[in-house]
């Protein structure tokens, strides 16, 4: 008999159904929950290949759009293993907040990500050379296997294992000499858990720039390893390569902005997909109104990142109109959202806060426009949020070291 408090051979374990519903992120989140103890610790950084993913959680796509929240995911691996058995899988999920307080204190780091994007866009254009290196990465045509194969595995499926998602941009950046920040672009094109802070500075951290001079290589013997022998790329890696270095770059942390308070007794919401749970925001007023704001992500092609997104928007819609019990429609641009504000005749929206990124950028927008019809929008942001994103000053160490007080409080959801 096994002695694992679980059944390995479970097909609901084995295989991830990535609908981007919340009761699809709720049953992935029952059927790991077993094994979200010790076992996840031994075991995680085996990447078993796309049909078997019994070894992790597989819940990020549903977690990073806050489909279904950290904080019942942590309650939940809380009740059935307690602190000390699942303290490894906690730390995981607190690393998307620690990732997300870092970038919110340092936003330049994106500007620059952004500004480095669109300048490589143009050198690529200008050379037929890197553009064809370019083209075969995208293509998972490089000749080494491991790295096709995952490549082909994210933009078939949206979705890569960790460990898969380092070697990958570890062999991006310093086998196949691409620039780093083409290659965050294609992971966030791809990934249904795209998450700017996560992304982009994990793509950082394996290039040397996070932690200044500490970079991670591929190693062939490492994949053969954790992939139990299913690759070897022996002789194909760049196993001696130095960290990249970039210009100067401010990352001294400046405060976090202060969060924002409903005066109203009556409000419109408006959510958008950085979090798509409504029903547990810290909500003071009767909503009378409702609406979400469709995604800047959603591109033109639908691939598995397009479908995952729009379901999950039709599911917090569903949601919303159930919590709130009224009409909660689905809005195309900032015109739309703000004729919609204006109709409802309120002079407050409540909106989650988002951390910087795309839909900030979209919200601050809105909220200037608002201003001018005399309406506030209010970034209203979660305890776990405030409570966590100011640990994030310095390294991980400092948050894991709080980690026992965070979690002392959240069996109350
Ligand atoms: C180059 C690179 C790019 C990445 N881009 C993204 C991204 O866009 N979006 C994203 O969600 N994650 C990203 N990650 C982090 C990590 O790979 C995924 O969160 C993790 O693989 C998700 O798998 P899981 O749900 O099975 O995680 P589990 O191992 O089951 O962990 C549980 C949860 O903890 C969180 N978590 C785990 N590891 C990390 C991590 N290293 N950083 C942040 N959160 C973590 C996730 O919410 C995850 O669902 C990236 C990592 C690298 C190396």
């Amino acid at each position: 008999m096994s002695s694992l408090p679980f059944d390995p051979t479970s097909q609901a374990l084995i295989r991830v159904d990535w609908t981007g519903t919340r009761a699809a992120g709720l049953v992935r989140l029952e059927a790991f929950l077993p094994a979200a103890g010790q076992a996840y610790s031994r075991t995680r950084n085996t990447d078993l290949g796309p049909d078997d993913r019994s070894n992790v959680s597989a819940l990020s796509p549903w977690l990073a759009r806050r489909v279904i929240t950290e904080e019942e995911v942590v309650a939940r691996v809380m009740a059935t293993h307690g602190f000390v058995k699942a303290e490894k899988f906690i730390q995981e999920v607190y690393w998307r907040s620690y990732w997300k307080g870092w970038l919110e204190m340092r936003p330049q780091v994106l500007t620059r990500f952004n500004q480095d994007r669109l300048a490589l866009k143009h050198v690529v254009a200008e050379d037929d050379a890197l553009a064809e290196r370019l083209r075969r990465a995208k293509a998972g045509e490089t000749g080494i296997a491991c790295f096709d194969a995952w490549v082909r595995e994210l933009t078939t499926l949206g979705w890569l294992h960790n460990h898969a998602r380092m070697w990958v941009a570890s062999i991006w950046i310093f086998t196949l000499d691409l620039p780093w920040q083409l290659g965050a672009d294609f992971f966030f094109k791809h990934l249904l858990d795209a998450d700017v802070a996560s992304n982009t500075l994990s793509w950082r951290w394996v290039a040397g720039l996070h932690t200044k001079g500490k970079h991670y290589l591929a190693r062939a013997s490492n994949i053969e390893t954790h992939t139990l022998g299913r690759f070897h790329p022996v002789g194909q890696l760049a196993e001696t390569a130095l960290p990249l270095s970039e210009p100067f770059l401010e990352t001294g942390p400046s405060a976090l902005p202060v969060g924002e308070v409903l005066f109203e007794e009556r409000v419109g919401l408006l959510l958008h997909s950085d979090d798509l749970h409504p029903e547990s925001l810290p909500l003071t007023a009767k909503v009378v109104g409702a609406a979400l704001l469709r995604s800047p992500e959603i591109g033109p092609v639908d691939g598995p990142k397009n479908k995952f997104l729009r379901r999950a928007e039709q599911d917090a819609c569903t949601r919303l109109e159930a919590k709130f019990d009224v009409a909660a429609p689905l809005m195309a641009s900032l015109e739309e959202a703000l004729s919609w504000a204006v109709g409802l005749g309120v002079t407050e929206i409540a909106t989650p806060y988002a951390p910087v990124g795309p839909i900030a950028w979209h919200l601050a927008d809105l909220k200037r426009a608002l201003a001018e019809h005399g309406i506030r929008l209010v970034r209203l942001r979660r305890s776990w949020d405030s409570r966590t994103w100011p640990l994030a000053t310095g390294g991980f160490f400092k948050l894991k070291e709080k980690l026992p007080n965070l979690v002392r409080d959240l069996g109350r959801i």
